[in-house]
């Protein structure tokens, strides 16, 4: 991962290099970045700098030795901890997911906290830990000796799900090896236990800018302007979700949202259930940024109703439902609808049953839609 590779973020890069060039590495750091922020792709490519045998004045080389294995996350200095998932092989510490890691960070640098753990388990039924034993593993990685680095580094993500386990770490988040480099990336510092961040010194990653992520969408998923703003609009900076909004069926996002509104306003229980089959159907991860399009859309309606329409950027086809469909919302009903959709995403964050969760979210809706003879 080079510092090229990232999108965005040219003074964090900055920082980072000049810490390297004048010799002031801070021993134990966190990354505190929002979800899709790239926090977890700084941390590697900060890695690969430090390590690299011709590091220029911007870059790792990307050539050496060193840097194809970090690369590739094969190299024996280089750390990783993650939360994990105990499955029936009882598999448990993070090395013993390393291949699968591997994978999916190499393909997606951006991966989500959601993304990761429907990655262990599919369902997304289980929660993530990162355990205990996981802590002293660390330890004991750190203390052997280094291989080949100029830094042994490990990089702990997500260090929100250490809870009181987390004090194991303490004496070596103070006092590590030489020539040793903790990197914790975490996305909310109010969730991290303050005996950890107390010992950590904090470099804040901003959100991305929309421009950044319209500009990325243009060019790796190759798709219009117009639907590159809409979908940074949603994404509110964070390039996780702005490419999963960007993968398979994005039209599919207003079909079913067009579905699913009107089998609320027709408040007929048989065709909400098909749209919420249909909406189900596509699965959790997909749901996740199904339910911001939404918001998006209801934001859109305000807009529509209350400011220049030419202030909204839309494709044809959703400026087209607005325009018909915006009787049936007025500011008050927006804002409660609004609040329950935020309220069912958060539940179906933590696993709520989805059927359940959008059966009441549809019936609210459908009993807060203005009811008109023309729509
Ligand atoms: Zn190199």
């Amino acid at each position: 991962m080079q510092f090229i590779d990232i999108v965005g973020q040219a003074e964090i890069k900055q920082r980072l290099i000049q810490s390297v060039q004048t010799g002031r590495i801070s021993h134990t750091q966190i990354f505190l970045g929002p979800e899709g922020s790239g926090a977890l792709a700084l941390a590697v490519a900060y890695a690969q700098y430090i390590n690299c045998q011709q590091p220029t004045d911007t870059d790792s080389c990307g050539q050496c030795a060193s840097c194809i294995k970090i690369q590739k996350l094969i190299h024996p200095d280089l750390h990783f901890t993650f939360p994990t998932i105990t499955n029936p092989e009882k598999k448990r510490l993070s090395n013993d997911f390393i291949e699968e890691w591997r994978k999916v960070f190499t393909t997606n640098p951006y991966i989500s906290e959601l993304q990761w753990l429907l990655q262990l388990d599919e369902e997304g039924k289980k929660q993530g830990n990162i355990t205990a034993e996981e802590c002293r593993d660390i330890i004991r990685k750190l203390g052997l000796k280094s291989y080949e680095a100029k830094y042994k580094t490990v990089i702990i993500w997500l260090p929100e799900y250490l809870k009181q386990e987390g004090n194991i770490l303490l004496k070596l988040l103070e006092e590590p090896p030489e020539k040793t480099l903790i990197i914790l990336v975490a996305q909310d510092a109010d969730k991290v236990i303050a005996t950890i961040l107390s010992r950590a010194q904090t470099l804040k990653i901003p959100s991305l800018k929309d421009e950044e992520i319209t500009e990325t969408l243009i060019k790796n998923a190759g798709i219009e302007l117009a639907e590159a703003e809409t979908i940074a609009r949603v994404s509110e900076g964070n390039l996780s979700l702005a490419n999963s909004l960007t993968g398979a069926g994005r039209s599919d996002y207003h079909d079913l949202f067009v579905d699913w509104m009107r089998a609320c306003y027709g408040r007929k229980i048989d065709g909400m259930n098909i749209a919420i089959e249909k909406i189900i159907g596509t699965g959790r991860e997909f749901i996740k940024s199904f339910t911001g399009y939404s918001l998006h859309m209801l934001r859109a309606v305000f807009l529509y109703q209350n400011a220049d329409h030419r202030l909204i950027k839309l494709s044809e086809q959703e400026r087209q439902f607005i325009e018909k469909f915006s009787i049936a919302f007025n500011n008050d009903n927006i804002e409660h609808i609004t609040k329950a959709l935020n309220q069912s995403t958060f539940h179906l964050e933590r696993n709520a049953d989805l059927r359940i969760t959008f059966l009441n979210l549809s019936l609210y809706i459908a009993q807060r839609m203005i009811k008109t003879k023309q729509a």
